[in-house]
């Protein structure tokens, strides 16, 4: 099979044309190719288009239009609005190679993995279009006779949606999908680095709402960089502030949404660990790994940052990590036999290398990987080694989120060790235990066990299904998106009691005259 590591990469106006062919297709008109916003692409490093960022007054307009179209949107019958997101759903479906394809180009995901983003998004859609008849209240006893209490959910307003360059479709349709049943308007910023991907998408929900009758300014598309972002986040109109990013991106939105009383569904970073144990299966275990670790380049929320291995296994363990490592094929990621894709850009290339310097520093030994794959044609492209390091403890730079390929191992003597190592990090995102042993199953999973929003047994740490409620503790922010009930945060609850005797019987027995 060809090394896709020396095989040429394609030439940047191919993927130019691709890129344009894909936003067509998805109806998204880009306009002049010009503007202070540029498109670029990982595999080469060049440019695909440029852009036009939103102006402040651009960004309050459209939190207005969206402010009016919720107006309509939240006395529309929920089933009604789930029609909406039916027939996006539907339009996703139809162009999902379009999209994946903008995905590779942006973000730089292998096939599959692209091809997977788009397929959570369908996913997530039907969810929601079951969802818009299930947004269920409560009816609770009244101690008082006569007297039903019960509680309702309502359409919150404006959502305002500011997302990662890393998951530049799924995480808008996570959060647009459930808002939109829910009953409210979003605005969404994306990433500065994939705002063609962002523009395909809202172009088919213009075109699904074209189709069913809804008000097309239920879903705005703002595009910037961060100052853009924080003209949406400051706005109070905005009552929900759902941004996905870095902890540092995070300890800015999130003070400045409570100052307004705004409120805020915040993913931010991770540091995610597995454990290990002697009697897992080792060859689960090694495919999870290698996987949560190296996929994306390393580039998840969910990446397997940490692997904490009993001492009496690790050797072996390490033995068979780093001959699957030798098989990771690293280059095109339109490439079919390319698991590794490149690096976002080249700060992250040099974070990657900093951080093993510090790892190196602090008496951690590099077992492989780490090094730039050149690539003398296309040399503002980075494409990067995934790194095994194997660590004398859980130092600062092993307890910090470094976006790329580097995986620390670390090893353990008791289970307890274990999980106080997997929990020993600013972060709580994801988790997982390899083993056979039911009771260190369970006690991983237990009030005293991982403290990660996510806890798997025999699953690496990527690769979350929608169904379930996605998001972390700690530094990650404490949001939850996605299945589950995490609606309610796209929602505002009224608790009513209705008083049908002829009484007023006040609660608590409180006797007034
Ligand atoms: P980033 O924080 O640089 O940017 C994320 C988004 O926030 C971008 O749209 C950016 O323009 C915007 N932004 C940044 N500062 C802002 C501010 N002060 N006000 C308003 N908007 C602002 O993150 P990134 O490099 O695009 O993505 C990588 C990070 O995202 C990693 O830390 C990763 O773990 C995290 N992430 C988390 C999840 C999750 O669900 N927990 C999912 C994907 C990515």
């Amino acid at each position: 099979m060809p090394d896709p590591a020396t095989t040429p990469l394609p030439d940047t106006d191919r993927l130019r044309a691709r890129a344009d062919a894909c936003l067509r297709r998805c109806g998204a008109v880009p306009g002049p190719d010009a503007g202070d916003l540029v498109a670029r692409t990982p595999i080469t490093g060049g440019v695909l288009r440029r852009l036009a960022s939103s102006t402040p007054e651009q960004v309050t307009e459209a939190v207005g239009a969206a402010h009016r179209a919720f107006g309509v949107w939240r006395t529309t019958p929920a089933p009604v609005r789930g029609a909406l997101v039916k027939r996006l759903g539907e339009l996703l479906a139809e162009h999902h190679e379009d999209l994946a394809e903008l995905i590779t180009l942006e973000a730089g995901k292998i096939r599959t993995e692209a091809r997977g983003e788009v397929q959570e998004m369908v996913d997530v859609c039907d969810f929601a279009v079951g969802l818009s008849r299930q947004l269920y209240g409560r009816t609770m006893p009244s101690e008082r006779p006569g007297h039903r209490l019960s509680e309702s959910w309502h359409p919150l307003g404006v959502v305002g949606v500011v997302s990662a360059f890393n998951f530049p479709a799924a995480v808008w349709s996570w959060n647009t999908a459930i808002a939109l049943v829910c009953g409210d308007a979003v605005v969404w910023k994306p990433s500065e680095l994939t705002p063609l991907t962002s523009m395909a998408c809202a172009a088919l929900l213009s075109e699904a709402a074209a189709d069913v009758g809804a008000p097309t300014d239920v879903h705005r598309l703002v595009l910037g960089h961060r100052a853009v972002g924080e003209v949406l986040v400051a706005d109070p109109r905005v009552a929900l502030v759902s941004a996905t990013g870095s902890v540092r991106m995070g300890r800015e939105i999130g003070p400045r949404v409570a100052a307004r009383f705004g409120r805020c569904l915040l993913e931010l970073g991770g540091n995610n660990a597995v454990i290990v144990t002697p009697s897992a299966d080792p060859d689960l275990a090694v495919r999870g790994i290698v996987f949560a670790a190296a996929g994306t380049a390393g580039q998840r929320c969910t990446t397997l940052r940490r692997v904490i291995v009993h001492e009496d296994i690790a050797d072996v363990l390490v033995e068979r990590l780093i001959r699957a490592y030798a098989e990771l094929g690293i280059g095109d990621p339109f490439a079919e036999t390319t698991l590794v894709g490149p690096l976002i850009r080249a700060a992250s290339g040099e974070a990657m290398a900093a951080a093993l310097d510090r790892a190196r520093a602090d008496g951690g030994d590099v077992l492989v990987g780490g090094e730039r794959v050149p690539r003398p044609e296309a040399p503002d492209a980075v494409y990067v080694r995934p790194a095994i390091v194997r660590m004398p403890g859980q130092t600062e730079i092993v307890r910090e989120e470094t976006f790329a390929p580097i995986l620390y191992l670390l090893t353990y003597r008791t289970f307890d060790q274990a999980i106080a190592l997997n929990n020993g990090v600013p972060h709580g995102l994801s988790s997982g235990v390899f083993t056979r042993d039911h009771r260190e199953a369970e006690r991983f999973l237990a009030a005293d066990g991982s403290d990660c929003g996510i806890a798997n047994v025999n699953i690496g740490t990527s690769g979350a299904e929608i169904g379930g409620a996605f998001g972390g503790e700690k530094e990650t922010g404490g949001g939850r998106e996605s299945g589950s009930d995490a609606w309610r945060a796209y929602m505002r609850r009224a608790t009513n009691t209705i008083n049908y005797s002829d009484e007023l019987p006040l609660a608590q027995g409180v006797d007034f005259g």
